[in-house]
């Protein structure tokens, strides 16, 4: 198992366990299926000969010939089902009716064993694909924040949908090339060697001379399967991008830029996969055009036997159908090998996301926070995002329960970081953010989560319902509830008007709704959850006096009586902040109330004078 590309096969595999629910039925299917299958074209032979009266004699048999592996067997149990049906009297046409039936028989017990197989594999390859997805949507989503913003979101949904469908064909196509083609492949061997073991010697000599060529032309499929598989990544990036920012699209008639970016990746896709397709149809007429060039030489071998009088016509009929029918499972495992190449190359990039380690875990032994009792504290905090530029520098303050802290300064000071780290979105790489003494590195993050709330300016809303979008997925909430809240939000009143009220779907991202009703639907959704401490990113973007209103009035109830940091650019939020941390360049350059600092005439006193002014 020390090759990795076996360790990515096995480890695929895995998804499929237990395997054995699986290929147990899927071997008895396929035996049964090579049996009738090889079954269907021996009995080629018995026809040809009782056309050409050369190899079949009937003789009237009243009981069952013992079963054995030749021609004279079949010969024996012919004549006793032929006497058991029409008698003693010999008519060809009678003989031919039985042999179609029995070959009609034969052939359809052994397509119907090869549906049972088939639909085997069908299941396994759904349940694997299902249990594929839901590990890996459910790794990504518990990444840390930081994860994303190195990854590209299309890339991780492509490679849960795209290279999941890749992958499908490694799993499965494993089943058919260790189960059902190999049992064929020694079912017509056996009938083969029966009929004429010289014949048979010569071409199992030349069999492998075509595997090895096909062989050549698909293992150079592994490499270019990747890269077409990154390069659907890039393109469901253009896409998801462009889509989620259709609006800004239009109105800056940006449509050529988008659709150039879109056509240059999906042209690259495109010459991938023709180089791609390039190799694999050349194995296909390969094997084909290889395989007739064999039968045309097993045609004059065999036919100087029959000549010599060492083998008879149907005998020798009957074996190039066998041999016919022998390249066709043979040329199915190359074939699979091709798909397996590729799903390899897939399953590489699905353990890039099942094996990525969040860099923000819950320590052994992590203790949860049951309550918040009295303080949260910054001591010494260092961070930077990349490791090169530090955003903060030696931040230190401590917010006591039932205060309300204002962050402001200029942008790119540092404020929305100070408010990432406090759930936990990022580690700080220096000092510690302690909640009543103990670091945040203690407690596990459910817990810790569990306790605050976060109101951020950009509302996340879901394509779903009022209801739904308030209650987060918890199931447990009563409706007087979600009123309740949505009424502390300033939100039942336009709620009720919407035309299914609390079940109206507000529709992707919350698009149906209005920038305001957006916010109060969020504040809705922080009051039910009713946090202990809540961090709040005041919006930026001005609404109009009224809504502006409904929505100050919301926020003010959601703050009331509860500690809470607020990153402040509202002048009212900042009058009422118990303390205001003024962040500087990742610095606190200021700190103190609304009136000392306005005292002091420093930074925040310039600001607030520019907001009058403005
Ligand atoms: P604003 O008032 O404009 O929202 P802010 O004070 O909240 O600004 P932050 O968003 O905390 O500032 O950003 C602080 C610095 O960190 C900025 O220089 C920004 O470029 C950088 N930064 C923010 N997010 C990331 C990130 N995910 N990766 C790398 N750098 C980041």
């Amino acid at each position: 198992m020390k090759h990795p590309l076996l360790k990515t096969y096995w480890r695929l595999l895995g998804f499929a366990r237990p395997l054995s629910r699986y290929t147990v039925p899927y071997f008895f299917y396929s035996v049964l299926h090579a049996v009738f299958n090889t079954f269907t074209y021996t009995m080629i032979m018995p026809i040809v000969s009782s056309l050409f009266s050369d190899g079949y004699t009937f003789e009237p048999t009243y009981s069952m010939p013992k079963i054995r592996l030749s021609g004279e067997c079949l010969n024996e149990v012919l004549s006793y089902a032929y006497t058991a049906v029409f008698g003693e009297r010999f008519n060809i046409t009678y003989l031919l009716t039985l042999l179609s039936v029995i070959l009609i028989v034969s052939n359809l017990l052994s397509n119907m064993f090869r549906y049972m197989g088939a639909m085997t594999v069908e299941t396994m390859r759904m349940r694997t694909l299902e249990k594929m997805r839901n590990e890996m949507f459910a790794h990504t989503m518990s990444m840390n924040v930081g994860y994303f913003s190195d990854q590209r979101k299309g890339d991780i949904m492509s490679k849960i949908t795209s290279d999941v469908m890749m992958v499908q064909f490694c799993i499965t196509n494993t089943l058919q090339v260790l189960f059902r083609e190999p049992f064929l492949i020694i079912g017509y061997l056996v009938m083969m060697v029966k009929i004429s073991w010289e014949l048979t010697l010569f071409s199992v000599l030349y069999l492998p001379l075509v595997a090895l060529v096909i062989g050549a032309v698909v293992k150079r499929l592994r490499h270019p399967a990747r890269e077409g598989q990154e390069r659907m990544g890039d393109m469901v990036s253009i896409m998801e991008e462009s889509l989620s920012a259709v609006k800004i699209v239009k109105s800056y008639n940006c449509f050529d830029y988008v659709r150039r970016k879109f056509s240059v990746v999906n042209a690259r896709m495109s010459e991938l996969l023709l180089s791609m397709a390039r190799k694999q149809q050349l194995a296909s007429p390969m094997s084909e055009f290889l395989g007739i060039s064999a039968i045309s030489v097993v045609l004059i071998f065999g036919g100087m036997l029959v000549m010599r009088g060492t083998m008879s016509a149907s005998w020798f009929v009957a074996y190039i159908a066998a041999f016919s029918q022998i390249t066709r499972p043979l040329r199915a495992i190359i074939d699979q090998f091709a798909n397996i190449n590729q799903g390899l190359a897939a399953g590489e990039r699905i353990f890039s996301i099942i094996d990525a380690r969040s860099e923000v875990q819950d320590k052994a032994g992590a203790r949860t926070l049951d309550r918040f009792r009295h303080t949260l504290e910054f001591r010494n905090v260092s961070f930077s995002y990349d490791d090169a530029r530090e955003v903060l520098h030696d931040i230190s303050f401590t917010v006591h329960k039932g205060e309300t802290v204002a962050l402001v300064g200029p942008s790119g000071g540092g404020k929305s970081t100070i408010s990432e780290l406090i759930p936990r979105f990022y580690d700080p790489q220096q000092g510690e953010i302690l909640i009543d003494g103990v670091s945040l590195r203690d407690y596990t993050q459910e817990s810790l989560r569990a306790h605050m709330g976060i109101v951020s300016q950009d509302t996340v809303l879901f394509n779903d319902t009022i209801r739904n979008n308030i209650a987060m997925g918890r199931t447990d909430i009563t409706d007087e509830r979600i009123e309740a809240a949505a009424r502390v939000a300033n939100a039942h009143d336009f709620i009720v008007e919407c035309p299914e009220g609390y079940d109206t779907n507000i529709g992707d991202r919350g698009s149906k709704l209005s920038g305001g009703q957006r916010q109060r639907i969020s504040i809705a959704r922080a009051v039910l959850r009713n946090p202990e401490i809540l961090i709040l990113d005041e919006a930026t973007s001005a609404l109009d006096t009224e809504s502006e209103k409904l929505v100050q009035e919301a926020l003010t109830s959601l703050l009331k009586g509860r500690t809470s940091i607020v990153i402040a650019h509202r002048l009212s939020t900042i009058h009422n902040a118990d303390r205001i941390i003024v962040i500087e360049h990742g610095r606190i350059a200021e700190q103190g109330t609304h009136a000392e600092l306005l005292a002091r005439g420093g930074i925040y006193a310039k600001l607030i004078e520019l907001q009058s002014l403005a």
